[in-house]
């Protein structure tokens, strides 16, 4: 694959995909050119600029987006119906004890954004910051701004206006941390000619995401007098947990799930499926981090990372590969199997170019879970 440029414009990223409720608010349409804002959560296109054929329709996650197309162009490794093409799979954490602390699971996302400054393989990284309450993109220049940024929001920030921005500054060389919704976005930018000064992105990583919370948190957590969450996590079978300057908070599965971004009940990529390397967590142990290494880049990386002593890394433990496997394909059937809705929620698979034979084995596959 050369080229995604798909032959519609802003009326129909919002007649298709913004109005029906699809956006998964990863940003990559906001500030790409002055008509179309991004406030909260929410995107809107503020004018109607009349281009038939816009970067923006092009490059959104919701659009026609052929998985398979994009892996190859990215020189994915081996393909896995289950979690996508990989070379190899690791725990790994942060060496340095600040970083793990900071970081959500063991700090592996910081201390690679980190190493990339350090050493100037990178200029600049686009992150999920916080101002206490909200999720905001930041582009990160020193260690200390990546570290500032660490943990994990779980609210759908749309952090790739960030990229959008930076695109038109100095840094040459971007590093980029996002949900799979955004890697997806990120490739389709990669290969989308029109969009300027995309080769400055270089390096992607990517987060596992089973679901988002839409803004609506927030506005519920502001009204309970909540100003700053300083950590959130989603223990395993658990809702939401959360430490806030008001003190602890716990949301069960049901009422947390009563904030799930709609668009994510059509999200059949729970592991990042299209970025260099992927990170989350290994459900066994919260000071370590499961790291799939899928590209060339992704893997030289991770040994300079490694070599410098930067990062750890040690073989999964025993089961811990299948039950990723066995998560990201429950999620996959949920999601292909939904015919119109799941748990009650709209699905629209409208946008997912996938082969039938594809789709048949994915299905088989879950169906021996
Ligand atoms: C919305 C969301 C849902 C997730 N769901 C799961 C899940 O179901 N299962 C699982 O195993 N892992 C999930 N993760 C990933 C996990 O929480 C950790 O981010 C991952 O393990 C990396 O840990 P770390 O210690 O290396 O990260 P850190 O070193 O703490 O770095 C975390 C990085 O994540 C970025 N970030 C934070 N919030 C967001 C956001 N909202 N959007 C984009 N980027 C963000 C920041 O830029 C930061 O650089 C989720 C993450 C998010 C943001
Ligand atoms: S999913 Fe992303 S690109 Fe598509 S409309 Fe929403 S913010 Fe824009
Ligand atoms: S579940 Fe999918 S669509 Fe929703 S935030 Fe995560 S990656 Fe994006």
């Amino acid at each position: 694959m050369t080229e995604n440029r798909l032959p519609k414009g802003p009326e129909q990223l919002m007649s298709e995909v913004i109005g029906p409720g699809w956006c998964v608010s990863c940003g990559a349409c906001a500030d790409l050119c002055p008509y179309i804002k991004a406030v909260g959560d929410r995107v809107a296109v503020i004018h109607p600029c009349g281009l038939a054929d816009g970067n923006c329709y092009s490059i959104c996650p919701r659009t026609a987006t052929d998985y398979a197309a994009l892996a190859t162009a990215g020189a994915n490794g081996n393909p896995d119906p289950a979690l996508g093409g990989w070379r190899r799979i690791y725990h790994a954490r942060a060496a340095d004890t600040q970083v793990i602390c900071a970081g959500q699971y063991g700090g592996v996302v910081s201390a690679l954004a980190m190493f990339l400054l350090k050493n100037r393989e990178c200029d600049a990284a686009v992150l999920t910051g916080s101002d206490g309450l909200y999720p905001r993109w930041k582009l990160a220049r020193s260690e200390a701004e990546v570290l500032a940024a660490a943990g994990s929001k779980y609210g759908v920030c749309p952090s790739l206006a960030g990229v959008n921005r930076a695109l038109g500054l100095a840094p040459e060389r971007l590093a980029v941390v996002g949900r799979p919704c955004q890697v997806v976005a990120l490739r389709k930018m990669q290969y989308c000619s029109s969009v300027i000064n995309r080769d400055k992105i270089q390096l992607v990583l990517g987060l596992f995401c089973f679901w988002g919370l839409d803004y609506t948190i927030y506005r519920f957590l502001a009204k309970e007098g909540v100003n700053k969450i300083i950590k959130a996590d989603v223990p395993k079978d658990e809702g939401l947990s959360m430490e806030t300057d008001q003190g602890n908070l716990k949301l069960s599965q049901d009422e947390t799930r009563a904030f799930i971004r709609t668009g994510c009940y059509s999200c059949i990529d729970p592991t990042s499926e299209l970025a260099d390397l992927s990170i989350g967590s290994t459900e066994a142990d919260s000071s370590w981090c499961a790291l799939i290494v899928r590209t060339e880049a992704g893997e030289a990386l991770v040994q300079r990372a490694t070599a410098s002593g930067v990062l750890q890394l040690r073989e999964p433990t025993e089961g811990t590969v299948d039950s990723l496997r066995n998560a990201a394909l429950s999620k996959k059937r949920r999601v292909l199997a939904a015919e119109g809705t799941e748990s009650g929620h709209s699905v629209n698979t409208g946008y997912l170019q996938l082969a039938e034979e594809d789709r048949r084995s994915i299905m088989e596959m879950a169906d021996r879970v």
